[in-house]
């Protein structure tokens, strides 16, 4: 069975974490599995690469950037692969390239076309561990590509597709999902089991355990996730496939966003595709966008008849069949008057309940509706 595990920077950030790593594979090639093993850059590195090349450059372009930026995850590879080596266990390492991860032209956030990983699989038959470098890919005219930030989950996912893996395995300092960012909500709980429909609402919603790019592709290719901490042998949250019975499942806060108010609709969506922007609401005349994710805002020209009104929060529950419960939006709207929280908007679909807040209430609001939907209800 090919499995595929991805580390990410916390869990590469030293040697002696590569070592912790390099035992975690090895255990799972002792199971009898087929591995493949994404890594992302050691700890900081991506950050570190992009301030050399501000050192260097006040306007350094994208093609030299994911020139350099696609190091970082080369690093983790071969020295992972060393490592593991070291052990007793053939493993061999490929660049993003090599691993036949094709995307289009748009450096620093380029989207995968298509996954070619013959030289993977000819590594797994002859009994290798693939070693693959995340985050990056090549164009079709054959530049190095990178995916944005936080990409390497995105590699991990297509090449589970690609190879009709079992599991993809998100490896990080993080032990699993939890109901609520346990910074901001102490009482949250860890989630044994996740929908892939609740999953991708939580990774839409700003849920940053998940990267919505990855399981979006998880989503659409149905494929398995499992969210675990390297160090740690307590199973995480499973990512299945399946619906679960309705419920409430997480809560997510969204707690940068931008507000565009326009009088051309059309022109600001499609300004917004341009830019890669990510929009996170829309209703009436209104777009909201990410600004944690959106690196290119400053450069980013306001359309005709568009004006910025600010930022907002927004905060998301999550879960299957949220939105055929009239009462629970009831219990979370109440929840919030009655804590004084002034609502901005909310909205109800199928598999979430939105909550539209000023960006100094969200934390608040989060507690309350985690307490009002999710925990104890007299904490609110
Ligand atoms: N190293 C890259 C980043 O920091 C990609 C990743 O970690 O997934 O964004
Ligand atoms: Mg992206």
């Amino acid at each position: 069975m090919i499995l595929v595990q991805k580390y990410g920077g916390s869990s590469v950030a030293t040697v002696e974490r590569i070592a912790q790593v390099a035992e975690r594979v090895v255990a799972t090639v002792q199971e009898g599995h087929q591995v493949v093993v994404v890594v992302s850059a050691m700890g900081n590195t991506t950050n570190e690469l992009l301030q050399l090349a501000r050192q260097v450059s006040a306007a350094p372009g994208r093609r030299e950037l994911d020139m350099l930026v696609s190091v970082g995850e080369r690093i983790s590879m071969a020295l992972l692969s060393m490592a593991i080596n070291d052990r007793g266990v053939p493993a061999r390492s490929f660049t993003g390239s090599q691993s036949g991860i094709i995307t289009d032209e748009s450096h620093s956030n380029a989207r995968v076309v298509a996954v070619r990983p013959q030289r993977l699989r000819a590594a797994l038959d002859e009994g290798c561990v693939a070693i693959v470098a995340g985050f990056q890919g090549v164009s079709r005219d054959k530049e190095v590509t990178t995916l944005g930030r936080g990409g390497s989950d995105t590699t991990a996912v297509v090449l589970a597709a690609a190879l009709g893996a079992a599991w993809c395995e998100i490896c990080s300092d993080v032990d699993g999902v939890y109901s609520a960012d346990p910074r901001q909500v102490p009482e949250a709980l860890k989630l044994g089991e996740l929908s892939l429909d609740e999953a991708l609402t939580l990774a839409r919603a700003g849920g940053r355990v998940l990267h919505d790019e990855a399981v979006a592709y998880a989503h659409r290719h149905g494929i398995g996730l499992l969210i675990s901490a390297t160090g740690e042998a307590d199973p995480g949250t499973r990512i299945q496939v399946p619906p679960l019975p309705p419920r409430v499942a997480t809560l997510a806060a969204d707690p940068d966003l931008e507000v565009f108010e326009t009088r051309d609709l059309p022109a600001l969506l499609e300004a917004l595709w341009v830019a890669r922007a990510t929009i996170r609401w829309a209703s009436g005349d209104e777009v909201l966008v990410d600004l944690r994710n959106w690196p290119d805002r400053a450069a980013f020209a306001l359309p005709e008849g568009t004006r910025s009104r600010g930022r907002a929060c927004v905060v998301t529950a999550a879960g299957s069949g949220i939105g055929l419960r009239a009462d629970l939006a009831a219990r979370g709207l109440g929840a919030l008057a009655a804590a004084g929280i002034a609502l901005q908007a909310w909205s109800m679909q199928s598999e979430a309940l939105r909550f539209r807040v000023d960006p100094e209430s969200g934390a608040a609001a989060t507690r309350c509706l985690h307490a009002a939907l999710i925990g104890d209800q007299t904490a609110c």
